[in-house]
């Protein structure tokens, strides 16, 4: 379902632009507007969740289908020796601004543990 006050969801329907990497039947993958490191790549599914909080029993295939997408990706970016990062915030606390969920893949810098 497409929601029209969700960025994310106006990405998927063409609306706004984005550099898009991969497509599944479950999910994108589309270049950080604001990058955070030489590669920073998110993942969304193709269907509205807004954060963790929202997710229901069933949702094991599209949560699946994200980190499926993160393998493929860094991959393909030359991320998979040297090694890369996956992160999904939940809440304003964690600092998500977009609710859609999605999974930040870094990589391409050292990336220090713990996160801010
Ligand atoms: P979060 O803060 O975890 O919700 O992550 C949201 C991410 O979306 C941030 O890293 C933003 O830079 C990124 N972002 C926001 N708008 C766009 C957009 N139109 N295209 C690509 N990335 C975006």
């Amino acid at each position: 379902m497409i929601r029209e006050d969700c960025m994310f969801c106006r990405i998927l329907d063409g609306e706004i632009p984005a550099d898009i990497i991969h497509e599944s039947d479950a999910a994108i993958a589309f270049r950080d507007i604001n990058p955070q490191a030489p590669t920073h790549v998110l993942i969304i599914p193709r269907r509205h969740i807004s954060t963790i909080n929202d997710l229901d029993a069933g949702d094991e295939e599209v949560v699946g289908s994200l980190f499926m997408a993160a393998k493929d990706i860094a991959q393909q970016e030359g991320l998979a020796e040297d090694g890369y990062r996956v992160v999904m915030n939940c809440g304003e606390g964690a600092g998500q601004s977009v609710f859609h969920i999605h999974l930040h893949l870094l990589g391409g810098r050292l990336l220090n543990w713990p996160p801010g």
